[in-house]
């Protein structure tokens, strides 16, 4: 037997109950030993019939007098004796009228499940029974409950894996040995075994923490391999210029936070590095994180070199472009920069190509297709990438290529990452935080709205239209779903438009617009041409609105919480005071969740939540947890998190080759390519 055997081969499966396990997605001997149970039923301990108590039980006992019979059509009733040495009891079985012929009267028996009264009498009803000389699978024991379909029962794959215990007893260890040693961490496979037939729970927690944390040892290793060989790659020093950036923040129609000096301080310093910056600039909605960026920019510029910005959209590019080139302008840096957006006509985009390629561009702001093009800066040493969570290694590689060396990278998030993630996921990237805000804005009022309130809140949102301010209403969907029980933008743009607020100017906007349908409605609402604009999460970057001081969220159940609060970061962007309006779809008492919404404007709290209650999906709606490889080790057990992290550390600074580590290298080389998170 392999790993890769097929399950049809094993005793007692064939074709076709390995066909069931293949709609569980189990083909391979392996896949079954990767199938961890989802929760365990405890039937260990075996107690004197004398002393059973109702609830679930175990006996070791004898089985006589089995007798089986109809009491009516459909319903058959098996009922036994069974006895040990300080008593008896009734056991009935409804319907497996092959027990009376399976039962050996003179055996003893592990018989588990639950002892209730029926009829009158306390009897052991319908329990799962196994003789005593031999490994118990479904009863005395801690039982592994898996996942199901039907026509596959756990009791199935339960007999599956004891047929593969031979083979998981000679699996090689993954981990290094003093690894093993340092952390106290069982062997692989000890962990195995445990974690389908555990001894003990005590073992079976043993088992959870060594699977654990070779999840993340791993993802800690890929991430240190990364962050090593970026650092290992040439880049081009920058030097640091302090009278261009006193004249950049002379012309500045603010001044900048402490928080900002101190993260564009961190940036100079990396660019002055001979190895690539791989840094996150981390910062809520509207901590301005635009400034620094563009300060980090204008050394490049000066030192003759090529800067690229990547947005996730048309819209934020335009903006961007808009915003920086105001800044550069003072400087006289505003001729060398150029939009380079799909939207453009071939004649608009071959003058910016030219540009670009002759050097005279030197700042290019775009999509993400300015790295695929046929864009061509051999002169690019610095990419800022906004509102991506991370910029995967091959995208670095691609554009390593372009440049013939290793650009540095600032990527920007309004995301709020715990600290947990940002060490597993995020480990290769250093950090910079704007935890300040810049001063004078009015935190966002939060209110959660019951549905039978709406029409209190819609007379409050009268008022501010009337006062010349504008709203944005964000739906989970784009269109009516028979299948999700939530409010659609199309439905509410109706409903809003013809009912709701018949006076007022509504305009719609989501991802299947065209691109230049999106950008001028977009517009529009900038102009103050729209009041309210009715949107799905498409909103969610970036978009500044001054103007706009009220955002309605319907169904906000459907949203995670960072979600939520970076939607709501739209309308805080000025001194007019902002609101965030969650119009609940029931009207049962909100949950914990979002109640944290109206009484935190922390989003690393708000972050923390949801990862604690939610799992990381809900912080980016989009990751694929797959990606992540995490099945046990949990994000919030931070003493795992450090321990694996020091760890993956230790085994880079032993020199250890990971080509020695046949499985884990494997393992670490996919998670190492992982790349597009978002
Ligand atoms: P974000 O971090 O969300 O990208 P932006 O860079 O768009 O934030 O900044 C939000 C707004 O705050 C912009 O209008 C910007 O001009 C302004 N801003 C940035 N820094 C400061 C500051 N130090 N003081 C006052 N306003 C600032
Ligand atoms: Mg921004």
């Amino acid at each position: 037997m392999t790993g890769e055997t097929s399950i049809a081969e094993l005793k007692g499966v064939g074709p076709a109950l390995a066909a069931k396990f293949t709609i569980l997605g189990l083909k391979t001997v392996d896949d079954i030993v990767d199938n961890y149970p989802r929760v365990y039923q405890d039937f260990s301990v075996i107690t004197p019939i004398s002393q059973l108590r109702p609830g679930v039980v175990t006996i070791q006992a004898k089985v006589q007098h089995v007798s089986g019979r109809y009491v009516r059509r459909g319903m058959h009733i098996t009922e036994a004796v069974a006895s040990d040495d300080s008593g008896s009891m009734r056991i009935i079985w409804f319907n497996q009228p092959y027990r009376a012929g399976a039962i050996k009267a003179d055996h003893d028996y592990f018989i588990s499940g639950t002892y209730e009264l029926s009829r009158g009498r306390l009897s052991l009803m319908n329990p799962s029974l196994e003789l005593a000389s031999e490994f118990p699978l479904n009863t005395a024991r801690i039982v592994p409950i898996y996942r199901e379909t039907k026509g596959l029962t756990s009791r199935q794959i339960r007999q599956a894996i004891k047929q593969v215990l031979p083979y998981i007893a000679q699996l090689p260890e993954s981990l290094p040995n003093w690894l093993l040693t340092e952390q106290d961490l069982m062997s692989r496979s000890d962990a195995l075994r445990t974690i389908h037939f555990p001894d003990s729970t005590n073992q079976l927690a043993v088992a959870h923490r060594r699977l654990g944390f070779e999840e993340v040892f791993r993802l800690s290793l890929a991430s240190l391999l990364n962050k090593q060989e970026n650092q290992s790659a040439p880049a081009v020093q920058i030097p640091f210029d302090q009278k261009l950036a006193k004249k950049f923040v002379s012309n500045l129609p603010f001044t900048l936070t402490d928080a900002q000096r101190a993260a564009i301080w961190q940036i100079y310093g990396d660019l002055q590095k001979p190895s690539p910056m791989n840094r996150m600039l981390e910062g809520d909605v509207g901590s301005g994180k635009t400034v620094v960026a563009a300060m980090a920019a204008i050394m490049v510029m000066a030192e003759g070199k090529q800067v690229a910005l990547m947005a996730p959209t048309e819209l934020l590019a335009r903006q961007h472009a808009a915003t920086i080139h105001l800044m550069l302008k003072p400087l006289g840096f505003d001729t060398q920069f150029s939009l380079l957006v799909g939207s453009m006509t071939a004649a608009q985009k071959a003058k910016v190509h030219a540009a670009v390629s002759r050097g005279d561009c030197q700042f290019l702001v775009g999509t993400h297709a300015l790295i695929q093009d046929k864009v061509d800066m051999k002169n690019l040493a610095l990419v800022i990438v906004d509102e991506q969570h991370r910029f995967g290694v091959e995208q670095r590689k691609t554009l390593m290529a372009k440049a013939g060396h290793m650009p540095h990278v600032l990527s920007m998030t309004a995301t709020p990452i715990p600290r947990s993630l940002a060490l597993t996921l995020y480990g290769e990237l250093d950090i910079s935080i704007l935890a300040q805000k810049p001063g004078g804005r009015l935190p966002i009022v939060t209110e959660l709205i019951s549905p039978n309130s709406r029409a209190q809140v819609y007379q409050k949102i009268e008022l501010q239209l009337t006062a010349g301010r504008q709203m944005f209403v964000v739906c989970p969907l784009i269109s009516e779903s028979s299948v999700l029980d939530a409010k659609s933008a199309e439905a509410v743009y109706d409903q809003i438009r013809t009912k709701d607020f018949p006076c007022w100017r509504v305009g719609l906007l989501h991802g299947k617009l065209k691109t230049e349908e999106k950008t001028a409605i977009m517009q529009r609402f900038v102009n103050h041409e729209i009041d309210i604009l009715v949107a799905t999460t498409v909103i969610e970057v970036g978009v500044d609105v001054p103007n706009a001081s009220v955002m309605l969220v319907e169904t906000p159940e459907r949203f995670g919480l960072a979600q939520i609060h970076q939607l709501r970061g739209r309308v805080g962007r000025s001194t007019h005071q902002g609101y965030c309006y969650l119009l609940l779809s029931d009207s049962s008492a909100p949950s914990k969740r979002l109640r944290a919404l109206s009484s935190t404007s922390d989003g690393f709290k708000l972050a923390e939540l949801d990862l604690e209650l939610r799992g990381p999906g809900a912080i980016y709606g989009t990751i694929q947890h797959g990606a992540l490889d995490l099945r046990i080790a949990k994000l919030s057990d931070t003493a795992l998190i450090a321990a694996a992290r020091t760890s993956a550390q230790e085994f880079i600074d032993k020199n250890e080759d990971l080509l020695h580590y046949t499985q884990l290298n494997s393992h670490v080389t996919r998670l190492r390519t992982v790349t597009n998170l978002n």
